[in-house]
């Protein structure tokens, strides 16, 4: 019977972030005995997720090969989570003073679409960015201006409709053309991390513990791991078979307690949240392409509901910050921050970094859409440190690894590797005794599947709140049709 091997087998998992508790609800849905640790108050709570980078095209620097596996995986975590995705497309502009050009994007596009088929021809169920014909089209300046005189739509529903707005508020002079339409989707950590908690908490195979931070691990002969932990000044030691570390940007501190050397990066980046008075429709995502790291760094604008708009600006004086990115020491594999990093993280922002980072988001993204001049910046950014396991900063798709002592870490640079990792652990658990090979890639989600939008919603209202974000940000303009 399917629990032969697990009955008694235990599974720790260090970090509620989006990769430990994904990979908490995973397990304990085909029915492993899994404890999940989480330092802070609820699940899901580190840095931000709003693009689920179903192709990777916002990111001209990385490989093919990791756009094709951003893809796959993407299709995989939207077939999870479907009620945390914002189903509106996103348009990609090259800026004139850019050196790129519009064309060199569309190998990429082509490839990405006959893998998006490929995907399809092996699973009908991997449909979920729309027909494989409309996964991206190109906008010529002549049919920009001809859109640009037609009212804006409430809802779009054509590529067409969605390019209105784009068209009409948008400084058309300042771009080269043609510019694209994507089918990459928006994605929200609150809804995200609303239904992975809904689905742990329904799941009698998972205990939850907020409020803990694991403190020591030791390994015992047997290869157990025994994980002491804190809540509220209470310590207390547990014995796992298997550990896993999904600790974020501190993974390093878990492998420092554990012994294990491993190089990594880790970055400290920032969105600003803003208000705009909107136009009469629902606008797409806009990426205005740029060199990361300079002045001209990419610009992104991300629409939510109720006239909501996340800013990215790919500069030193926006998302990113001088000194946000360090690497592992030969003594420590974690990477440290600098002390301005971690007040932010555990204390909060300056109100006035928050006005003056998020006003200079706001005029990088006024360049291009005049209009958005009006917009203010509303609270406190979406922000984090991330980590990216060895040395390349660019690198997007990445995911597990192993010690040959029942411990794995899981360390994702996009939420949508999930599912691989979950998959590798699985393989891994099977190998070493710990779980029924037939339950090898078992993707099975009664659970999460059996939740409504409407709960799912109204714990997203609860973290927004709890978190000090206005609640819009628990919405999405666009459902699944
Ligand atoms: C500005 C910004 C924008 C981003 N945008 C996107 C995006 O659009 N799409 C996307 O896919 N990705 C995006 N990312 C990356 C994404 O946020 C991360 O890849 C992802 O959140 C990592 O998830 P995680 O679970 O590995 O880590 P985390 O979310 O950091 O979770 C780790 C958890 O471990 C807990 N923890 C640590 N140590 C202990 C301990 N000792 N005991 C108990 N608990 C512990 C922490 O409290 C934390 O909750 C963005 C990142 C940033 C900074």
């Amino acid at each position: 019977m399917a629990k032969s091997l697990m009955k008694d087998k235990k599974i720790a998992i260090i970090g509620g972030g989006i990769a430990g508790a994904s990979i908490a609800l995973y397990l304990s849905e085909i029915g492993l005995q899994v404890e999940l640790f989480e330092k802070g108050t609820s699940l899901v709570n580190g840095p931000p997720i709003c693009h689920l980078h179903a192709g990777g095209n916002l990111y001209r620097e990385i490989p093919d090969q990791q756009c094709v596996t951003l893809l796959k995986e993407s299709i995989e975590a939207l077939r999870l989570y479907p009620d945390s995705v914002d189903y509106r497309p996103t348009v990609i502009a090259v800026p004139q003073q850019d050196t790129g050009e519009p064309l060199a994007l569309l190998p990429r596009l082509n490839l990405l679409q006959a893998e998006y088929q490929k995907l399809i021809d092996q699973d009908n169920q991997n449909q979920v960015l729309g027909k494989v014909s409309d996964y991206y089209q190109l906008f010529e300046l002549e049919e920009l201006q001809r859109l640009a005189l037609l009212d804006e739509v409430k809802v779009p529903k054509t590529a067409q409709e969605w390019m209105i707005p784009f068209a009409k508020h948008v400084d058309l002079s300042l771009l080269k053309y043609p510019v694209v339409l994507v089918q990459e989707f928006g994605w929200n950590v609150f809804r995200l991390g609303a239904t992975a908690a809904l689905s742990l908490e329904k799941n009698t195979s998972c205990q939850i513990h907020l409020n803990t931070k694991v403190i020591k691990i030791d390994q015992n002969k047997q290869q157990k791991w025994q994980v002491t932990f804190a809540k509220d000044s209470i310590q207390e030691s547990v014995e796992f078979d298997y550990l896993i570390n999904a600790a974020g940007f501190k993974t390093g501190e878990i492998d420092d307690l554990a012994g294990f050397h491993r190089q990594r990066l880790v970055e400290f980046k920032a969105a600003y949240v803003t208000k705009w008075q909107g136009t009469n429709g629902l606008w797409p995502e806009v990426i205005f392409h740029g060199e990361r790291g300079t002045p001209e760094g990419m610009a992104q604008f991300t629409p939510y509901a109720n006239n909501f708009v996340q800013l990215h600006g790919m500069t030193d004086q926006i998302t990113l910050f001088d000194n946000g990115l360090v690497a592992t020491s030969e003594n420590s594999s974690q990477p440290q921050l600098d002390s301005q990093f971690l007040r932010k993280i555990d204390t909060g922002w300056l109100e006035q970094e928050v006005i003056d980072r998020g006003e200079r988001a706001i005029a990088h993204l006024s360049r291009y859409i005049p209009t958005f001049k009006q917009a203010t910046v509303e609270g406190k950014p979406l922000f984090g440190a991330q980590q990216i396991p060895g040395e390349d900063a660019n690198l997007r798709a990445a995911g597990v690894s192993f010690e040959n002592n029942n411990y794995a870490r899981c360390e994702i640079v996009k939420a949508s590797s999930v599912l691989t990792c979950a998959d590798a652990l699985t393989e891994k658990l099977a190998e070493i005794g710990l779980l029924d090979k037939h339950l090898v890639g078992g993707r099975l989600f009664p659970i999460t599947h059996s939740l409504s939008d409407e709960e799912i919603t109204e714990r997203s209202e609860l973290y927004t709140q709890q978190r000090g974000y206005p609640i819009a940000l628990a919405y999405r303009n666009i459902k699944q049709s």
